[in-house]
């Protein structure tokens, strides 16, 4: 009977640990899988946001300019870009912000760039 309970005692301590380490185990997992890049935060950073109205861009809508493919977040800041494509080059440029380089030419030609 005495074993019996001494078992009783040791499962439930089981049960209550057992939480226990998993959260502990969780919380090493998040570490580890922290980003690395780190210094690729004060170098260039890749184009995210639209540099007519600052909105997340829409990769459908682009200009290419000077070598450089710039996205926006809707045709509006498209065409507020292309009235003026070395104002808004100038202006990522200051901000750190560096575009695509145009992807290579498909096949098919493309629709003739608006001057
Ligand atoms: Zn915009």
């Amino acid at each position: 009977m005495r074993m019996l309970v001494a078992l009783i005692v040791i499962a439930c301590a089981a049960i209550v640990c057992l939480p226990v380490v998993q959260a502990a185990g969780s919380g090493c997992g998040m570490t580890a899988a922290q980003p690395e890049n780190t210094d690729a935060e004060v170098a260039a950073k890749a184009q995210t946001t639209c540099p007519i109205c600052a909105a997340p861009i829409d990769k459908s809508v682009f200009s290419d300019v000077e070598g450089k493919r710039v996205y926006f977040a809707n045709a509006a800041c498209k065409a507020t870009f292309d009235a003026a494509p070395a104002t808004y080059l100038e202006k990522m440029q200051k901000e750190g912000i560096v575009p695509e380089a145009i992807p290579a030419a498909p096949a098919a030609p493309e629709v003739p760039a608006v001057k």
